[in-house]
């Protein structure tokens, strides 16, 4: 049992004043693991405080100081990441593989703004004035469970990078993950209160940033739902918002692609992090022609998917992070198959002998048309809705028909048509033959898959203010 006690104030572990508690639970057994204790708007208080203290001269460090900091940072959390791996596991659910990919890429992203910091251009001119650019005060970071540290470090380097400070309150569920993430940045030995982590609910302690007048910013990972929340609430201080929000983002397969590549790899895009990735390809666009094809090639790929404990080097599924989220993917399943789509493989069946954890069969309905609601809401798990069109006006126009848009993949062997195309995708990303993740380039959402971009300068710009100088 790991008994989390303490939250991170000011350089130190400290007892929170909130007393409530919150199981941590293994979801690939369903065994207590673990204990946090909860932090409450009291904490919130005190940690922005610190962080308030600490801005006054953080904002005023250089940017080879910064720099510093930066790639202590990515060194301290190298050093842990065999323990954050394990933790992802355990807690997590997340197969091996996929947890040292996203710890490793945690740990990473201070040296990506190292690097954004080594051509950006803090003092700018326009017109005939000096533009110079400032960090915007204490930033408010809120994040999911789906990729716990991941979101923490990239959001906190972003901040370092400004010389913003912070208040981070990661997802309760990911408590475990986040006291060795603590644990590594604190031995950074960065000056106290630059940043400060509270465990909290979401309606306590995300609320309680959300609302504080001394937070300029708030950068939100997290639903949809929460994040026009959080919008509404930051509104009345006018804090600036970066949300990351959800997605429900299409995969368009070609009638020119090679078929044997594209639909593995849709497989795998659609799969990713046990189906809870927002920029998971859920909505598959084929052509009305190619269906029976793309069927066998789908059975062939979804049976190469090994659904299993994470700890198994070999897994590529793991068990949904919670007993809630379990039950949610299995309802929408169920959806799916009383709205008439048909089941090509999965189903609402507990995969055999993982009875144990919440583990759901990887699934794909084809014959999903755009009324079912397996078509537009986000399902958050391994299930894939498959639509065909007749002409690629067709297939960009179902594509478009989402109110997210965060991620669009396009399989082509023509990159001229294929980047026609990309310029008709209302997404904030479109990814044309392959899965690539891009640390430097902007990532975000049109519509209601967010506000704002992460990553890179366009990230850095978020946390900036401009001022005009004129002379
Ligand atoms: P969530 O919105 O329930 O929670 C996210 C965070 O917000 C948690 O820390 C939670 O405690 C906090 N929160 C909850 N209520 C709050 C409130 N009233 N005020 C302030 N904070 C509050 O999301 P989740 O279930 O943890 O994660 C899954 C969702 O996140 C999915 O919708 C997914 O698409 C989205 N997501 C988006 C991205 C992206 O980059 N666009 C990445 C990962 C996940």
């Amino acid at each position: 049992m790991k008994i989390i006690d303490q939250i991170y104030i000011n350089g130190d572990f400290v007892t929170p004043h909130g007393a409530t508690t919150f199981d941590l639970i293994n979801p690939t057994t369903n065994q207590q693991i673990g204990r946090v204790t909860l932090g409450d708007e009291t904490d919130v208080n005190r940690a922005i405080a610190a962080a308030k203290a600490a801005f006054t001269t953080f904002s005023k460090t250089t940017v080879q100081q910064r720099s510093n900091y930066l790639q202590r940072l990515h060194d301290a959390m190298i050093k842990r990441l065999p323990d954050l791996v394990e933790a992802s596991v355990i807690e997590y659910g997340a197969p091996r593989q996929r947890a040292l990919a996203s710890n490793q890429l945690a740990a990473d992203s201070f040296l990506h703004y190292k690097k954004v910091l080594e051509d950006f251009s803090f003092t700018r001119k326009a017109g005939t004035s000096e533009v110079v650019m400032e960090p915007l005060g204490v930033v408010g970071i809120i994040t999911p469970w789906n990729a716990n540290a991941s979101y923490i470090c990239n959001k906190l380097a972003t901040a370092i990078a400004a010389g913003c400070s912070a208040v981070i309150k990661p997802s309760e569920m990911s408590a475990i993950q986040t006291q060795i993430v603590t644990e590594a940045l604190h031995e950074a030995q960065l000056p106290p209160g630059v940043f400060n982590i509270v465990n909290g609910p979401g309606n306590v302690v995300g609320s309680a940033i959300t609302l504080h007048p001394d937070i300029a910013k708030i950068s939100f990972t997290g639903s949809t739902a929460v994040g026009k929340m959080i919008a509404r609430g930051a509104a009345d201080t006018m804090k600036r918002v970066t949300l990351e929000l959800g997605g429900k983002s299409a995969n368009i397969i070609l009638d020119d692609a090679d078929f044997h590549t594209a639909i593995p790899m849709a497989v795998a895009a659609c799969f990713m992090n046990n189906g809870q990735a927002c920029i998971a390809g859920t909505r598959l666009l084929v052509p009305e022609a190619r269906l029976e094809e793309v069927k066998a090639l789908l059975k062939t790929a979804v049976a190469n998917v090994k659904t299993g404990d994470p700890m198994n080097e070999t897994t590529t599924i793991g068990p949904l992070v919670s007993r809630k989220q379990y039950d949610r993917v299995q309802q929408y399943i169920q959806l799916g198959i009383d709205q008439g789509a048909e089941l090509l493989t999965g189903g609402v069946e507990q995969p055999a002998g993982l009875e144990a954890g919440n583990f759901v069969q990887p699934t794909v309905f084809t014959g999903v048309t755009r009324d079912m609601r397996i078509a537009s809401e986000e399902i958050f798990g391994p299930v894939m809705s498959v639509m065909t069109y007749k002409t690629t006006e067709e297939a960009i126009d179902i594509a478009n028909d989402t109110v997210y848009g965060l991620m669009a993949y396009i399989s082509s062997s023509n990159e001229k048509k294929a980047r026609e195309i990309a310029g008709k995708i209302i997404a904030g990303r479109v990814l044309i033959n392959t899965l690539n993740h891009d640390p430097l380039a902007p990532f975000g959402g049109f519509k209601q898959s967010g506000i704002g971009r992460e990553f890179g300068a366009y990230g850095l710009e978020e946390y900036l203010e401009p001022k005009t100088i004129i002379l």
